[in-house]
C-alpha cells in the first residue's frame, strides 16, 4: 500500500478493546496483574503504555524497522541511542549535525570517554579516512541543517557494514514519507518528532526505529533504564498529527520548491540552499535516494543586518527556532539553532551571519512570496540602513 494509506491503516489506528477510531490516552502509571504468575503485556508505564505502543508500532511500520521507541524529545532519543556506545568508543559524525547533537557529543559524551570526529559526510572518502580501530558508529544527518548537504546513505551503509559500524541516520527533515534510511542500509533512524511528524508546533517528542532485533532489544532496555519516555498525552498528539503527514508534506514541499526558485532569482539573495534546485550540489543524489525535497530551505542575504531586517519585516512566518509545522517558520541559525556552536565551527559549516532558514508551512505560496518580497525589498533595506 502507498504511504498515505499506511499512515491511516497500519494496524495501530483502532483501539482493540472498544473499536474507538482514536487510540485512547491511557493515563495509568501501573497495571493490575490478575494472575501474578502470568504477568500481562503491561506492568509499569515507563516500560510500556498502550498509547505509546500504538505510536511506536506506527513509526516502526512507516520506517520499515522491527521496533519503534518514543522519547520525551528528539534529544532524549538521540542521547539514549548514543548510550549504545561505551567508554573508549569513537564515532564519525556529519559535520553539519543538529546543534543539540553537536552539544551532547562535545560536552557530555566526551566526558564519558566516547569521542567523535566530525567530517563532511557528503564526501565518503572523508568518512573512511576518519575511521579508527575503535570506531563503532557513524551518525549521519541528511539533508543537513541548515545548508541541506546530502550524504549518500547507501554508500555510508556500505562503509558501515564493511567496517562493522552502527549507522544512525537523523531523518527529521524528510520523514519516512520522503526517505527511508533503513531500506538504504542504515541500522537506526532517529527523529525529532517535534518537527514534521507532529507538525503543529504543539508537542516535543523523539522517535527511534531499529532495523534489526538485536539493536531493538538494546535500545528497548536503554529506553526503560534511562526512562526518557514520551508522556501519554504527547504520544496521542503525535499519533494524531502523523495522520496528516502526507497531506501536509505535499502542500508544504510544493510551496517550498516555488519559493526556492523565486528566491534564486531575487537580486538581494546571494545563495539559496534547496535540494530541489538543479544547481544544488546534492540535487542528483537526493533525487536518487529520496522521494522528495521536503519543506525546508535556506537562503543567504549577505549580512547579519539584512538577515535581521528580513526577520523584523516578515509578517506571515513565525520568527522562531524549530521547523516542520503547519505555519511557516523563519529562523536565523547563527543566533538561534546554532548559537551554541563556536563561530569558527559555524562558518566552516556555511552558517554565515546572513543565512536564514525557512520551513514552509501551509499558507498560500503566493502570500508567502509576497511577504518575503516586501521583507527583502531593497528600498526598505536601504531606508533602514542595511546593505
Ligand atoms: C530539532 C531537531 C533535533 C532535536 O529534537 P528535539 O525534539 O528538539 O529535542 C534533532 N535533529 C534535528 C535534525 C532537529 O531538527
Amino acid at each position: 500500500m502507498e504511504f498515505g494509506t499506511r499512515l491511516l491503516h497500519n494496524g495501530n489506528e483502532i483501539d482493540p478493546h472498544t473499536g474507538a477510531a482514536s487510540i485512547p490516552v491511557y493515563l495509568a502509571s501501573t497495571y493490575h496483574q490478575s494472575d501474578p504468575d502470568r504477568p500481562g503485556r503491561f506492568d509499569y508505564a515507563r516500560s510500556g503504555n498502550p498509547t505509546r505502543l500504538a505510536l511506536e508500532r506506527t513509526i516502526a511500520e512507516l520506517e520499515g524497522g522491527v521496533r519503534g521507541f518514543a522519547f520525551s524529545s528528539g534529544m532524549a532519543a538521540i542521547s539514549t541511542v548514543f548510550l549504545l556506545f561505551s567508554s573508549g568508543d569513537h564515532l564519525v559524525v556529519s559535520r553539519d549535525v543538529y546543534g543539540g547533537t553537536y552539544r551532547v557529543l562535545t560536552q557530555v559524551l566526551s566526558r564519558l570517554g566516547i569521542s567523535c570526529t566530525f567530517v563532511d559526510t557528503t564526501d565518503l572518502k572523508q568518512v573512511e579516512a576518519a575511521i579508527r580501530p575503535e570506531t563503532r558508529g557513524l551518525f549521519v544527518e541528511t539533508p543537513s541543517n541548515p545548508t541541506l548537504k546530502v550524504t549518500d546513505l547507501a554508500g555510508a551503509a556500505a562503509i558501515a557494514r564493511s567496517r562493522g559500524l552502527i549507522l544512525i541516520v537523523d531523518n527529521t527533515f524528510l520523514t519516512p514519507y520522503y526517505q527511508t534510511p533503513l531500506e538504504l542500509g542504515a541500522d537506526i533512524v532517529v527523529h525529532s518528532a517535534t518537527k514534521f511528524l507532529g507538525g503543529h508546533s504543539d508537542v516535543v517528542a523523539g522517535l527511534v526505529v531499529a532495523k534489526g532485533e538485536e539493536l531493538a532489544e538494546r535500545i528497548g532496555a536503554l529506553q526503560n533504564t534511562v526512562g526518557a519516555v514520551l508522556g501519554v498525552q504527547d504520544a496521542w498528539l503525535l499519533l494524531r498529527g502523523m495522520k496528516t503527514l502526507k497531506a501536509r508534506m505535499d502542500v508544504s514541499a510544493r510551496s517550498a520548491a516555488r519559493i526556492a526558485e523565486w528566491l534564486a532569482d531575487h537580486p538581494a539573495v546571494r545563495r539559496v540552499y534547496y535540494t530541489g534546485l538543479p544547481g544544488h550540489p546534492g540535487y542528483r543524489l537526493q533525487a536518487k535516494q529520496a522521494r522528495g525535497n521536503g519543506a525546508v530551505l535556506s537562503f543567504d542575504v549577505g549580512s547579519r543586518e539584512r538577515a535581521m531586517q528580513v526577520l523584523k519585516r516578515v509578517t506571515l512566518p513565525l520568527v522562531a527556532v524549530s521547523l516542520g509545522a503547519v505555519e511557516s517558520i523563519l529562523s536565523h541559525p547563527a543566533t538561534m539553532s546554532h548559537a551554541s556552536m563556536p563561530r569558527e565551527e559555524r562558518e566552516r559549516r556555511g552558517i554565515t551571519d546572513g543565512l536564514l532558514r525557512l520551513s514552509v508551512g501551509l499558507e498560500s505560496a503566493e502570500d508567502l512570496i509576497a511577504d518575503l518580497a516586501e521583507a527583502l525589498s531593497e528600498k526598505k533595506m536601504f531606508v533602514l540602513g542595511g546593505g
